[in-house]
C-alpha cells in the first residue's frame, strides 16, 4: 500500500494570528521547492491543515526524508485515503491500513473519528464505536485493546469527500519556515560549531548567508571545499546559502606583522566581524551569526567575546553559546555535519594562533594595538571585500 497523501502537522505557526496566512504560505512554498525532484506533488492548505497529495509514483523514504529537514513542520502522518466513504469501505481501508502499519497488534488504541461531511449517514461518536468494534473482533485475539484514557494510538479517521485514515506521526524539525523571520550572516568555518550555530538560527525562520575568511596558502583549496561542503548541508535545510569567501591572507599578515602575538586571534576577530557587518549592510542581513560558545577557547572567554562584540553595531547571535561541545557534537551528528566539521583542514584562526593567547583583553589595549594598523590596513581590507568570492551553495 502506498501512501497518496501525507498530513503536515505544524504547531508554532499556528499561533501566529493573522500572520499564519504568511507562515503557512511560506512553509507550503518551501514543500513545493523541495519535493519537486521527487516526483509530482500537490501541497495544499484545507481546514487548517497543510496536505501533500501525490499524483505520480515516489519514494517514500526520500520524500520523508526531505520533509524532515523543513523548518516548521512537526509532524508528518501517513494517510490512507477512501475515495468513496460508506461504512463498508471505511471499513475495509481503516483494516487495511492497521494491517500495514501495526505488523503487532498488541497494543492500546482509541477511535477518533471526525465527521466533516454531515451527509455521512453514522454519527462519530457510533463510528467511533463501530470501527473500534471491527478491529477488536479481528484483532484482540493478537492482543489489540481499547484505551479511551492513555491509548498508545490514536486512529483518526476523518470523513469528507473522501475519508482520511492516520495514526503515525514522524517526527519533523520543528522551527519556523525559512524566509519568515528576516536575514542573517553567518561566520562559518570549517569546524564544528559554526554550522550547528547556522543550522539553529536558520531553524528559527532566519534565511542565511555565510562569510568565510580565506588564507590562502595557510589555509588550502581543500579547507575552502570543506566549508563548501558544511554550507550546503545546512542548506538541506535552511535553503540556499550565498557563500561569501573572502580572501583574508593580506589582513591576516598585517594583523601578524604589526600587533602583538598574544592579541592576534582578538584582534582578527574584530577585523572578520567588521567585514561580516559589511557584507550584512550590503546584503540586507540584520544580524551576525557566529558558532561561538564562553569558554571554549582563549578568545571566547567573557572578556575576549566583550571584546570582540565591541567592532559589531547590529546584533550578534552566538546560539552555541551555552553548549558543551558534547551538546554541540551531538546536534552536528544529527543535521550531518558532524563527519566533515572533523576532516582534518587547517584554519586560518589555527595557523595564525600563539602560545600563550590573552585571555582577558581590555578595549584599551586591543585598540591600542589596533592603532599600529592605521594606514596599513585600510587598502587591505577594502581590496580584500572587493575580492570576495561568491558561491550559491545549495
Ligand atoms: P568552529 O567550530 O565553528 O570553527 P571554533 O570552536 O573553531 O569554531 P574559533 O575558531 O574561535 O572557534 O571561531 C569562533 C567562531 O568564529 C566560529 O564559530 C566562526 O563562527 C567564526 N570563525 C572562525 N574562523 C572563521 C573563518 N575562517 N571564517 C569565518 N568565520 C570564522
Ligand atoms: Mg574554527
Amino acid at each position: 500500500m502506498d501512501y497518496r497523501m501525507l498530513l503536515i502537522k505544524y504547531a508554532e505557526i499556528g499561533t501566529k494570528g493573522k500572520n499564519r496566512y504568511v507562515f503557512e504560505d511560506i512553509l507550503c512554498k518551501r514543500m513545493r521547492a523541495r519535493l519537486r525532484p521527487f516526483g509530482k506533488f500537490e501541497v495544499r492548505r484545507e481546514y487548517g491543515r497543510i496536505f501533500v497529495e501525490a499524483f505520480s509514483e515516489y519514494d517514500f523514504d526520500d520524500v520523508i526524508h526531505v520533509l524532515k529537514q523543513i523548518f516548521g513542520i512537526v509532524g508528518i502522518c501517513p494517510v490512507y485515503v477512501v475515495e468513496q466513504p460508506t461504512y463498508e469501505n471505511i471499513t475495509a481501508g481503516l483494516v487495511q491500513y492497521v494491517e500495514k502499519e501495526y505488523e503487532d497488534k498488541h497494543f492500546t488504541f482509541k477511535m477518533h473519528v471526525r465527521r466533516n461531511d454531515k451527509n455521512f449517514p453514522i454519527s462519530s461518536m457510533d463510528m467511533n464505536a463501530r470501527l473500534g468494534g471491527e478491529l477488536l473482533d479481528r484483532y484482540s485475539e493478537e492482543g489489540l485493546s481499547v484505551d479511551v484514557h492513555e491509548p498508545q494510538e490514536l486512529i483518526n479517521v476523518e470523513i469528507r469527500n473522501r475519508a482520511y485514515i492516520y495514526s503515525k506521526v514522524i517526527p519533523g524539525p520543528g522551527g519556523l519556515p525559512v524566509g519568515t523571520n528576516g536575514k542573517a550572516i553567518s561566520l562559518l568555518s570549517g569546524g564544528i560549531d559554526s554550522p550547528v550555530a547556522t543550522y539553529m538560527i536558520a531553524k528559527r525562520g532566519v534565511e542565511m548567508e555565510a562569510v568565510y575568511f580565506h588564507a590562502p596558502p595557510y589555509t588550502s583549496e581543500r579547507a575552502k571545499d570543506k566549508v563548501k561542503e558544511l554550507g550546503r548541508i545546512v542548506a538541506q535545510y535552511a535553503g540556499p546559502i550565498m557563500l561569501h569567501i573572502i580572501p583574508f591572507t593580506d589582513c591576516q599578515l598585517a594583523i601578524y606583522d604589526n600587533c602583538p602575538h598574544d592579541q592576534l586571534t582578538i584582534i582578527m576577530k574584530r577585523f572578520m566581524f567588521r567585514m561580516a557587518q559589511d557584507l550584512a549592510e550590503k546584503n540586507d542581513c540584520q544580524c551576525i551569526v557566529t558558532g561561538e560558545s564562553i569558554g571554549q577557547v582563549s578568545s571566547q572567554t567573557t572578556f575576549s567575546l566583550g571584546v570582540i562584540n565591541e567592532v559589531a553595531k547590529i546584533p550578534v547571535f552566538r546560539p552555541c553559546i551555552g553548549m558543551d561541545k558534547q551538546e554541540i557534537i551531538d546536534l552536528s551528528e544529527k543535521i550531518g555535519t558532524y563527519e566533515t566539521s572533523v576532516l582534518p583542514y587547517e584554519d586560518c584562526c589555527t595557523t595564525f594562533v600563539a602560545k600563550h593567547p590573552v585571555t582577558k583583553p581590555t578595549l584599551e589595549m586591543i585598540e591600542k594595538s589596533e592603532q599600529k594598523l592605521k594606514g596599513i590596513m585600510e587598502p587591505l581590507y577594502e581590496k580584500a571585500i572587493a575580492d570576495e568570492e561568491i558561491v550559491v551553495l545549495r
